[in-house]
């Protein structure tokens, strides 16, 4: 039996308002480059509380605009957590330098800071440590008062992978704004999004301007026209884009308000089910754009997501363990990556489902499982 209505894993939520100010930019001509970016950068910056913002196209433009930016090539090597999407180590590549691959936090699903320290700690090269790259993975805050520190202590730079994590936030203060360079994404599968898009928040004036200069052509414009002072890329963001971003940022604290709450029910109606899944660790700062719980090792995923399909529930894996997809250099160890990847299970989340929808969800689940053992 196939359900008729399928609730998707998550789905955007674009109100008329928004759509009339896209359309309002189409109207008017001016497609690229112009009034509504500049807001949209704006509205960010003082939405996060730092310097500045650097709109770009997508969340992997402001990862590798960042690497190329902070000056990170060929001899380098970054940290960068096992479980994450792939985008955070391919521009690692992509630039030249070695992704250097640590395992998470079983429950967290962030990068393992013992481990971590650790693989610091005993580096011998022959590449040049540079940075470390954490990712905020589905929201969750990374303890980023202890990143800060051993970011200073071998000195590091930090490089915020918060795609996933706008609005998450570590003792009151936004994620994304502690490392050098915080980047965001607003794709369809973001709790905000502008179809592609993206954004970098940035602390120094000097980073800024640079971001700037390279997301355009290297372009900088005077009196006697363009002067080309780089190689750059173009990585901007459409007005339009920006127009859909800036309608949907005042909702955004309350879309999150709304997904703590269904996190809840979530982990109340699953609490029973202990040894058969387990659930994730909780977090105030918790922005929760994917809710990911990890199958017990015995249980099969493919049959409990198809079985959840034909009642009508879109379910899914999580994310992926850069180990398991072996085009990194590495392709074993990081044991917890490997289990997440393997027996992550997201569930149908975002602030338009309300609780009864996760009841149901949950009730299908234990029913499943029932007959599992
Ligand atoms: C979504 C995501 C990206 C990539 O963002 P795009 O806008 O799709 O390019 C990178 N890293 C993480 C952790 C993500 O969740």
């Amino acid at each position: 039996m196939v359900s008729d209505t399928m609730f998707k894993l998550s789905e955007p939520n674009i109100s008329e308002n928004a759509i009339a100010a896209v359309v309002d930019v189409l109207r008017s001509g001016n497609l690229v480059h112009g009034k509504e970016c500049e807001s949209f950068e704006h509205a960010l910056k003082d939405y996060l509380g730092c310097a500045d913002v650097v709109l770009v196209s997508s969340g992997t433009a402001a990862l590798h605009l960042s690497l190329v930016a902070l000056g990170i090539g060929t001899g380098d090597a970054v940290l960068v957590p096992d479980f994450t999407f792939p985008a955070t180590a391919n521009v690692v590549k992509l630039v030249g330098a070695t992704p250097v691959i640590i395992d998470v936090d079983q429950s967290n699903y962030c990068i393992d800071l013992m481990l971590l320290e650790q693989r610091i700690k005993e580096w011998s090269g022959p590449e040049k440590l540079r940075a470390i790259m954490p990712v905020h993975e589905f929201g969750y805050p990374v303890d980023m008062t202890v990143m800060k520190a051993l970011a200073h202590q071998y000195g590091l730079l930090l490089i915020e992978d918060a795609a996933c994590a706008l609005g998450a936030d570590h003792q009151g203060q936004k994620v994304g704004t502690f490392g050098s360079a915080g980047c965001f994404s607003f794709h369809p599968r973001k709790t905000l999004t502008t179809g592609e898009g993206g954004a970098i928040a940035c602390q120094d004036p000097a980073l800024a301007s640079r971001l700037r200069l390279l997301r355009n052509h290297g372009m900088k414009r005077s009196v006697s026209g363009m002067l080309f002072s780089e190689p750059g890329f173009n990585y901007r963001l459409t007005n339009f884009q920006a127009a859909l971003g800036l309608a949907q940022l005042p909702l955004l604290d309350q879309w999150i308000s709304a997904r703590r709450a269904l996190a809840k029910v979530y982990m109340n109606e699953l609490a029973d089910l202990e040894g058969l899944v387990y659930l994730p660790s909780w977090h105030d700062g918790h922005s929760w754009q994917t809710f990911m719980i990890r199958l017990a090792d015995h249980l099969q995923r493919s049959r409990i997501v198809e079985s959840l399909k034909s009642v009508g529930y879109e379910v899914n894996l999580g994310a992926q363990s850069l180990t398991h997809i072996g085009i990194y250099g590495v392709t074993s160890g990081n044991e917890c990556g490997a289990r997440l990847y393997t027996h992550g299970l997201a569930l149908p989340f975002c602030e338009r489902y309300d609780s009864q929808l996760a009841k149901n969800v949950a009730a299908q689940l234990k029913l499943l499982l029932a007959s599992n053992q």
